[in-house]
C-alpha cells in the first residue's frame, strides 16, 4: 500500500483544513501560464512577500511577455528581481525559457501545452533549463487547469507526517500518492492547504501539535519527519 491513511480520513483532513487555513493570494487560478512561470521561477527559495515585490518591480519595468523578456538587458532583469535572491540564475532561467517559448512555441505556452496530456506537457516544461517539477506543476495546475499537485517543502513534510505519503518518498512518489488519494477537482486546494498548514502549524522544526486541528487523526504527533 502506497499510503497509510484511508481515503475517508484524507477527505476529513481536507475538510478540517478548509475551515482553518486562509488561502494565499499570490498564485491566481487562470492566470496567464507565461506569467505564472515567471512568478514561480522568482519564488524559488524566497518568501511570498519578496516574490511579490520582485514581480511587481519587473512588471513596472517590462511588459511580461516572452518577446520582451528574452530581449531585455540581463542586468535590468537582475536588478528588478534581486530582492528574491539567486537573481542571476533566476534571470538566466527566465531569459532561456522566454527564448524557447518565443522561438519554439510561437510565444504561447497555452497554445503548445493546452491540449496535451498533463505528463507530456510536464516533460516539455521540464526540458527548459531552470524549470524543475514543482515549477512545471504550478504552471500546469494553476494556469492550464491540468490535474497535477505541485510538491514543495511544506507539502512534502506535511503529507508524510499525516500518512498521505511514505517517509522516504521522493517528489514523484509524493505527488502520485496525493493524486491517488484526492480527487482532481481538489488538487489546487490540497496544494494550498498543505502549504498553509505547514507554515502555520505543522512547522519543520517545532510542529504545534497541541493546537493542531488534525491532532485526533494524525499518526505523527510531535512530527516524526
Ligand atoms: S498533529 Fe503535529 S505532526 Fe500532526 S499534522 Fe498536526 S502539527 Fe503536524
Amino acid at each position: 500500500m502506497k499510503y497509510t491513511l484511508p481515503q475517508a480520513s484524507a477527505q476529513t483532513i481536507l475538510n478540517i483544513l478548509k475551515d482553518t487555513i486562509p488561502l494565499p493570494k499570490l498564485v491566481k487560478a487562470g492566470a496567464d501560464p507565461y506569467q505564472t512561470l515567471i512568478v514561480t521561477i522568482i519564488s524559488q527559495n524566497t518568501t511570498d512577500i519578496n516574490t511579490e515585490r520582485a514581480f511587481e518591480k519587473l512588471s513596472r519595468r517590462f511588459k511580461i511577455t516572452p518577446e520582451v523578456l528574452s530581449n531585455a538587458e540581463t542586468t535590468e532583469i537582475e536588478n528588478c528581481i534581486r530582492i528574491g535572491g539567486l537573481y542571476k540564475s533566476k534571470t538566466r532561467a527566465i531569459q532561456t525559457a522566454s527564448k524557447i517559448i518565443l522561438e519554439q512555441f510561437g510565444g504561447s505556452l497555452h497554445q503548445i501545452l493546452g491540449s496535451l496530456p498533463v505528463e507530456d506537457a510536464r516533460k516539455i516544461l521540464m526540458k527548459m533549463p531552470g524549470i524543475g517539477p514543482k515549477t512545471a506543476d504550478v504552471v500546469l495546475l494553476f494556469s492550464l487547469d491540468k490535474p497535477t499537485i505541485p510538491v514543495d517543502t511544506h507539502v512534502n513534510r506535511v503529507s508524510k507526517r499525516l500518512g498521505l505519503a511514505m517517509p522516504k518518498d521522493g517528489y514523484e512518489e509524493v505527488r502520485l500518492s496525493l493524486q491517488t488519494i484526492f480527487q482532481p477537482k481538489d488538487y489546487a486546494l490540497v496544494h494550498l492547504l498543505l502549504i498553509g498548514h505547514g507554515r502555520k502549524t505543522c512547522k519543520a522544526q517545532k510542529p504545534q501539535c497541541k493546537i493542531c486541528p488534525l491532532i485526533i487523526i494524525c499518526p505523527s504527533i510531535g512530527g516524526l519527519s
